[in-house]
C-alpha cells in the first residue's frame, strides 16, 4: 500500500470509487453521486500513454472532490503488447484497458470501505468500449456485476444491485446515449462547473503518429519499459534495425533526453557549438557499427547550425564509461543515399 493510499484510507471512508480520467463525463459521474450525499474518491490511472497526474491538485480545487493517482504503466505495457480483446483504430486496447482499471478499483474497495465503483461511460459514445455488449463484457470480465454503476447512462441499463438496494436513487441518475456532448454541457452548467475539459481523450495510443512510434518500440525491443515509451514523446526518432536514435528538437527536449539516459545508451552532441542532443539506444550494443555512429553524428549536424560549415566539426560521443571526441565533416548532400537511420518518425 502506498503512503498516499494509506493517507486517504486513514483520513476518510468513501461510499464509491470513481474511474476519473479528467474528462467531463468522469467529472459528471462523480458529481451525480456526490449529489446524493455519498462520498466519492476519484481514482486517476496513469501510464506513459494517458493520464495527467500533475493536474490532480488543480482538479481537486476546481471540481471539489478528492483524487488519488494510480500508476498502471508497467501492467499497461503488457496489455498494449498483447490485448485479449484487440486494439481499436490505432494501438488503443480500450476493452482491456477498462477491465484493468475497474479490476484495480475493485481491489481498492475494501481499503476505502467503499461499496461500489462508478465510471463516466455513456452507451454508444465510443465504438469499441462503450457499446452495450462490450460494456456488459467489461463488467463481467472485471468481476463487478453487482458493484459497477454507470450514472450517466444508468437509466438505459437494467437496474444494478446498488440501485436495487437503494444505496443510490436511480431516479436521479441519467439516460445519456450517443456521441453528442450537448446534454453533458447543460448538466455541467447546473453543477456550476466552469472549467470544461476539451473532449479529446488525450490517450496517445489513439494518436496515429504516436502509435507509430510505440509500434516501433514494441517491434524492436523485447521487454520495453515505461522509460522507452516516455522517451517516445519527445524528439525526432530514427531506427536502424534494433538501434534507436532520438534527437532533441529544442533546448527543453535536450534537457529531458539527458535525464532519460540509461546504461545502454550512447549520447552524442556537438562539442563546440550548441545543437541537439542525440541518444542512441543500442539494444544490441556489439553490433553498433562506426557507420551508425557516423551517420547519427551527421544527423546531429543536420539539425544544428553546423550544417553549413565546410570544415570538420567535433562531436562528443559518451557511453557509460567512456567519453570520446570524433571529427566529422558535414556531408549533407550525400547523406540521404547512404544513411542507415530510417526516419524521422
Ligand atoms: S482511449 Fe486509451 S485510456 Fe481510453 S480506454 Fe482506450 S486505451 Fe484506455
Amino acid at each position: 500500500m502506498s503512503t498516499q493510499q494509506q493517507d486517504h484510507n486513514n483520513e476518510h471512508k468513501y461510499d464509491a470509487l470513481a474511474l476519473f480520467s479528467g474528462g467531463l463525463d468522469s467529472i459528471l459521474a462523480v458529481k451525480l453521486i456526490q449529489q446524493q450525499n455519498l462520498r466519492v474518491l476519484a481514482l486517476h490511472f496513469f501510464s506513459p500513454f494517458f493520464g495527467k497526474p500533475h493536474k490532480i491538485q488543480e482538479w481537486e480545487k476546481e471540481y471539489g472532490f478528492e483524487i488519488l493517482p494510480i500508476d498502471v504503466g508497467e501492467e499497461f505495457i503488457k496489455i498494449v503488447k498483447n490485448p485479449k480483446h484487440g486494439h481499436g483504430s490505432y494501438l488503443n486496447p480500450c476493452i482491456d484497458c477498462k477491465i484493468l482499471m475497474i479490476k484495480k478499483a475493485k481491489e481498492l474497495l475494501p481499503l476505502f470501505n467503499a461499496k461500489f465503483i462508478i465510471t463516466g461511460e455513456v452507451i454508444g459514445q465510443r465504438p469499441m468500449s462503450q457499446r452495450k455488449d462490450t460494456m456488459n463484457l467489461i463488467k463481467k470480465e472485471a468481476g463487478v456485476e453487482d458493484l459497477l454503476l454507470r450514472p450517466l447512462c444508468a437509466k438505459n441499463l437494467p437496474p444494478t444491485q446498488i440501485e436495487k438496494e437503494n444505496i443510490v436513487d436511480r431516479s436521479k441518475l441519467l439516460d445519456l446515449r450517443g456521441r453528442s456532448r450537448k446534454r453533458q454541457l447543460e448538466i455541467a452548467k447546473k453543477f456550476n462547473i466552469k472549467k470544461i475539459p476539451t473532449p479529446a481523450g488525450g490517450c496517445l495510443l489513439t494518436d496515429p503518429e504516436m502509435a507509430n512510434r510505440f509500434k516501433k518500440v514494441l517491434a524492436n525491443i523485447k521487454d520495453p519499459s515505461v522509460y522507452d515509451f516516455e522517451i517516445c514523446k519527445i524528439g525526432r526518432h530514427f531506427w536502424s534495425n534494433k538501434n534507436w536514435l532520438i534527437i532533441g528538437r529544442n533546448h527543453k527536449e535536450n534537457l529531458l533526453i539527458t535525464k532519460m539516459v540509461r546504461e545502454i545508451d550512447i549520447v552524442l552532441k556537438l562539442s563546440q557549438i550548441p545543437g541537439p542532443i542525440g541518444l542512441i539506444r543500442a539494444h544490441k550494443t556489439k553490433t553498433l557499427s562506426p557507420n551508425l555512429i557516423y551517420y547519427a553524428s551527421q544527423l546531429i549536424i543536420k539539425y544544428s547550425k553546423a550544417k553549413s560549415m565546410r570544415r570538420a566539426v567535433k562531436i562528443q560521443i559518451a557511453t557509460l564509461d567512456v567519453v570520446k571526441e570524433q571529427e566529422v565533416i558535414p556531408e549533407l548532400n550525400t547523406l540521404l543515399d547512404k544513411n542507415p537511420w530510417i526516419g524521422p518518425i
